[in-house]
């Protein structure tokens, strides 16, 4: 709790100082899964053949956005399932070279790997750091309490996300200029300051980040801010967030709103769904 009150107090004062600060970036590390449920906000259940991504194309992106801004509150890393994964700590440790420019790691795991003793102890080493969030998927989340009392003997700081799910982020036929610009105004990923990293670009959301691996939206460069065009600036990023920029894919995205209904957590799929592949 100490270190994100520091965090948040350290993140005002750069904005104060006219820096480029944002609440969090979520680097996606993996679209692996041991779950495939039928509302995934990052369309998990859309991948035939998800993929890791290059440990050092992930590093190499961390150095990217480093580059480009100030100052993150919290870096989360997430898959997929990032436990399907060995040696997390070395991303940690790759992470922590940037360690003045961020205020705490989250790792995300929905409970369903137990890490081995050997994994979270290199874990351990970086606990200051570090903190784990297991989803509770209601009862698929196997390990969520032996996760849990492990962590503990390990002291690695964790947290169970209870989460209530909403029918948010699916793929949808495409849609006009003024349905993208409703979904965008009404939007939660609009208005805070997160931001995904996948591949070398920044975007919105898990929607937009996912679709363009899936391709399941036309490419359009407002849909990203890509980090590898040496000609990007720190404008280019705020401008992203204005609500004047609608992302084009918002056409395609069933909305992130936050009165939309409540649906059943983690409700599973035996096959990947089907979508539109645009070329
Ligand atoms: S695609 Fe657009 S409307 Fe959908 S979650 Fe992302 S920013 Fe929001």
């Amino acid at each position: 709790m100490r270190i994100r009150t520091a965090s948040l107090l350290k993140k005002r004062k750069i904005i104060k100082k006219g820096g480029l600060a944002v609440s969090a970036v979520t680097l996606i590390v993996t679209h692996k899964c041991t779950l495939r449920c039928r509302n995934c906000a990052a369309l998990i259940h859309h991948f035939k053949s998800p993929q890791t991504m290059p440990r050092e194309q992930v590093f190499r992106d961390v150095g990217l956005l480093m580059d480009k801004i100030d100052y993150t509150h919290i870096l989360l890393l997430v898959g997929g399932e990032i436990f399907l994964l060995d040696n997390i700590a070395e991303y940690v440790s790759r992470v922590l070279e940037y360690k003045d420019k961020f205020g705490l790691i989250v790792i995300t795991t929905n409970g369903t790997i137990m890490p081995s003793d050997e994994e979270l102890a290199g874990l351990a080493k970086f606990r200051k750091y570090i903190n784990i969030e297991i989803s509770d998927y209601e009862g698929k989340s196997v390990y969520l309490k032996s996760l849990q009392e492990k962590l503990r003997r390990h002291k690695i700081s964790c947290k169970i996300n209870n989460e209530e799910w909403r029918e948010w982020q699916q793929i949808i036929d495409e849609q006009d200029d003024e349905y993208a610009k409703n979904n965008y105004k009404n939007c939660l990923a609009a208005v805070d300051s997160n931001f995904l990293l996948c591949d070398g670009k920044l975007y919105h959301c898990g929607f937009l980040a996912s679709g363009a691996t899936l391709r399941s939206m036309p490419y359009s460069p407002g849909n990203h801010v890509d980090l590898l065009d040496a000609g990007t600036t720190r404008a280019d990023i705020i401008k992203y967030k204005s609500p004047g920029s609608v992302p084009p894919g918002c056409k395609h995205c069933g909305g992130y709103a936050k009165d939309a209904a409540f649906i059943k957590k983690a409700e599973q799929l035996s096959e990947p769904r089907e979508y539109k592949i645009y070329e």
